[in-house]
């Protein structure tokens, strides 16, 4: 009924709240909330690095490996090879080009 957002602006926050999540990728995101420690949006996390917004909805931290392996690589590298994240043969790639 509502025409989702696809565009991913960034939300108005004025702190990051640490995500309770086993996943390492969260080590380098938070979620944006407010003044009084309220969660503004759910989807997105926000990266610590470089301030950007990343879908993350339901928890998903697909999009924000991705977005460290693009953006981070090294980063990415870290956090990929210590968690149990599957590795795919792209992780080996980046740390080739390093
Ligand atoms: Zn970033």
């Amino acid at each position: 009924m509502s025409v989702a957002h696809r565009t991913l602006e960034c939300p108005v926050f004025s702190q990051l709240l640490p995500k309770k999540s086993k996943s390492r990728a969260w080590e380098h995101f938070g979620l944006p909330a407010n003044e009084s420690g309220q969660i503004v949006s759910q989807d997105i996390a926000v990266c610590k690095l470089c301030w950007s917004p990343v879908s993350a909805k339901s928890g998903s931290t697909s999009n924000l490996f991705g977005h460290l392996r693009f953006h981070h690589p090294l980063k990415f590298s870290k956090v990929s090879n210590k968690s149990k994240v599957v590795a795919d043969s792209a992780i080996f790639s980046i740390l080739c080009c390093c």
